[in-house]
């Protein structure tokens, strides 16, 4: 058993005691059968929340409605889910009522695909209900029963199963993927972020073009934000050699540039895809930062205003699309800034005001920003003596 497990056993075993069942689910024994890397170790149980809460002491109600109970236990919380099933199911969304039950059957019924149903107990013993193994061995992403029914079930596992398949570089089977097609508009019940945390696990996946394939085959793309006249992109996207995208920024990145022009789509495109604000601004600079590697027109002022982090990701993209430039010279240059930011200026609005008697305002912050692209671009040294006689000089005409 791997270390997550080990660390996990006694929690197991202080359930079983009690008299309850209490096994590994999910993604946890689906990565320890791949020997990946573990994140969460996820336990299912026939307890009760209330008899977990008996059991232990230390316990955070993280999802008590859908019967899931935090153990704390030196240190560590362990995520511990009452068995359930999910019967009512309104709008093609997951349910909002779950009722608790005591058979680990009937829990990983309810589960989306064959590999992310199995479960581990304490003897390292596998319960595989649905051919679970034989699909991992064989490299397969399968729906759990009736592909049809469980995706009508939550639409969200059509995204899911396509992440899958990038994630892992499974090959999706040819009854679920047809349940996909046949399903895929139910996609606009599911709310937006929830579909972006899933685009965005496909794009940095181990072999993204196996996910894409699938999600413009099955016209998934036609029912997320923006993208139903943009299969011509995603065809260019899944046309690109080597694509292996490490971060986040890349991904977006790379499909705006593709997509747009227009600097002002970007904002709306992402907006659309509920992007944060921090993500969205660091997507804006990276795409300016793609063009200006595009056509190798890099200056200081722009390195200055746009950052060296956003001309290291434009440098991702420029990789995918075939047009890397050297970015040691571009780094060498940053360095090379008389100053970063408009902090380490020795001159000020304060210093104006107070010591040339400028008065606040519009013209005040003109005349800083006049400075500060002189003295970013080498054309004035960054000393107050100099500046200050700048100033004066604009101030009288
Ligand atoms: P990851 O590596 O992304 O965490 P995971 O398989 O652990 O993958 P989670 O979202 O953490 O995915 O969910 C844990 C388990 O819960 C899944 O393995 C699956 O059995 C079940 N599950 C999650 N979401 C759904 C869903 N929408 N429909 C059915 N079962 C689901
Ligand atoms: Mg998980």
């Amino acid at each position: 058993l791997p270390l997550e497990f080990q660390k996990a056993k006694i929690i197991l075993d202080k359930i079983c005691e009690a008299g309850f069942l209490a096994y590994f689910v999910g993604g946890s024994v689906r990565d320890t059968l791949l020997e990946l890397p573990l994140h969460d170790v996820d336990i299912a149980t026939s307890a009760y929340p209330a008899e977990i809460k008996h059991i232990f002491k230390k316990t955070i109600d993280t999802g008590i409605e859908h019967g899931t109970v935090t153990i704390l236990d030196h240190g560590e919380g362990y995520e511990v889910t009452t068995f359930r099933t999910e019967s009512t199911y309104q709008d093609y969304r997951r349910p909002d009522s779950v009722k608790f039950v005591r058979s680990l059957a009937e829990d990983l019924k309810r589960r989306d695909l064959t590999i992310n149903a199995l479960a581990l107990n304490l003897d390292g013993e596998i319960i595989d209900l649905f051919n679970g193994l034989d699909d991992l061995k064989k490299k397969v992403i399968r729906a759990v029963g009736n592909p049809n029914e469980r995706y009508h079930e939550d639409a969200l596992r059509m995204m899911r199963t396509v992440r899958f398949a990038s994630q892992l570089d499974f090959d999706i089977e040819s009854k679920t993927l047809n349940a996909i097609t046949t399903n895929s508009k139910l996609l606009k019940k599911i709310a937006v972020e929830r579909i972006n945390v899933e685009w965005v696990k496909l794009l940095l996946g181990k072999n993204p073009k196996k996910g894409l394939q699938s999600f413009v085959d099955c016209g998934l793309y036609r029912y997320c934000p923006l993208l139903e006249d943009k299969e011509q992109i995603l065809k260019l996207i899944l046309s690109l050699d080597n694509l292996q995208i490490g971060d986040e920024v890349v991904a977006w990145t790379l499909f705006c540039y593709l997509s747009f022009q227009d600097y002002n789509k970007i904002t709306l495109f992402l907006k659309s895809w509920k992007c944060s604000n921090d993500l969205i601004a660091r997507v804006e600079r990276s795409f300016l930062a793609t063009s200006l590697l595009k056509q190798n027109q890099v200056n200081d002022w722009d390195l200055y205003t746009i950052g060296i982090q956003s001309f290291e990701i434009a440098n991702e993209v420029a990789k995918l699309l075939g047009f890397e430039r050297d970015i040691s010279i571009i780094r060498q240059n940053y360095e090379m800034l008389p100053i970063k930011n408009r902090k380490e200026l020795v001159i000020n609005g304060g210093i104006l005001i107070k010591e040339l008697d400028f008065v606040p305002g519009p013209f005040l912050g003109n005349i800083l920003s006049k400075i500060e692209k002189k003295v970013v671009c080498g054309e004035l040294p960054n000393e107050l003596a100099v500046l200050k006689e700048l100033a004066l000089e604009n101030k009288n005409n």
